[in-house]
């Protein structure tokens, strides 16, 4: 069963605030980090403050990043759009710089510490033309200067006049910092939190202690509670997959979220049971198929 085009949801309140509103379409694992499940269950209002508020950072999160990474050139795609803006840094000689990474894959311009500036090298042209006409410098000169440095050998200083300097650098790879926000536990435990809501239907608005207290943690953003219901953990996977699993409840309901198949997060409802079979969702990043199924329909 393929059910990526969206589940239906046959109440009008929201699932978080339980307010009568207008539902949105809600991608239960982040739209960012490639999830295709969706369910119109959440108002635009929470929707929203969810997606600038603690899943604003999920798609560069190191962990994330990490774990797209190990799975090379399968999810390239992917992988890749998780890197941009992310900073990455990188050595000339005795300076470093830490540039983000721009949609075209190029780290962006930067001055290093000794006041030199470093210009990708598809825009070097253009800035040499500027520097020097600033500098008074003829038509002739800067076509000539251009010249110079588009015949200019690597990695060696060449004088282009008017005070301009240039230097071709070559072979200098660039390394992730590493140094953006973790991950905040509040994705996991919302990805959970809508996978009980879609397997509890209805039931979801009853009053419930430990629900809406998953309410209100997720409204407050508070990440130290999420943080005691979640335990973090990373498996071994040779295929890169987003999952989703009610593992029963023992005794409390317990699902597990998996993220490019190694990171792995078992979310607790303390107090809380549901009576229905295991069920798992898969969605195998590499064909885009996504499926549910319960283990007591496969038996
Ligand atoms: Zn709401």
């Amino acid at each position: 069963m393929t059910i990526s085009s969206g589940l239906n949801w046959n109440d009008t309140r929201c699932i978080v605030c339980m307010q009568e509103a207008d539902l949105s379409i809600e991608h239960i694992i982040p739209r960012s980090i490639g999830g295709i499940l969706t369910c119109s269950f959440l108002c635009k209002s929470c929707n929203e403050r969810f997606g600038a508020g603690f899943e604003a950072d999920t798609r560069i999160a190191p962990e994330i990043r990490k774990a797209a990474g190990q799975h090379g050139e399968s999810i390239s795609d992917l992988r890749d759009r998780l890197e941009v803006g992310a900073r990455y840094k990188q050595s000339f000689g005795d300076n470093d710089r830490t540039a983000e990474l721009r949609k075209d894959r190029v780290l962006g311009a930067a001055k290093l510490k000794d006041s030199s500036l470093i210009v990708p090298e598809k825009e070097a042209e253009q800035k040499i033309r500027s520097m020097l006409g600033k500098s008074g410098a003829s038509d002739r000169e800067i076509n000539s200067a251009v010249k110079s440095w588009e015949e200019a050998p690597p990695n060696t200083e060449v004088d282009l006049g008017h005070g301009v300097v240039i230097k071709k650098w070559q072979n200098h790879p660039a390394h992730p910092t590493y140094d953006e926000p973790a991950l905040s536990p509040l994705v996991p435990l919302k990805i959970a939190f809508e996978f009980v809501s879609l397997i509890l239907g209805g039931a979801v608005y009853q009053r419930n202690h430990t629900l809406q207290e998953v309410r209100r943690i997720l409204t407050d953003q508070d990440e130290a509670s999420a943080d005691a219901l979640i335990e973090v953990g990373l498996a071994t996977a040779t295929a890169p997959f987003h999952g989703i699993a009610f593992q029963g409840n023992r005794p409390n309901a317990q699902v597990q979220v998996r993220l490019f198949g190694t990171l792995r997060f078992i979310v607790e409802f303390p107090s809380l049971g549901i009576k229905t079979a295991p069920i798992t969702y898969t969605h195998d990043l590499r064909t885009g198929v996504d499926e549910i199924r319960s283990r007591a329909r496969a038996s």
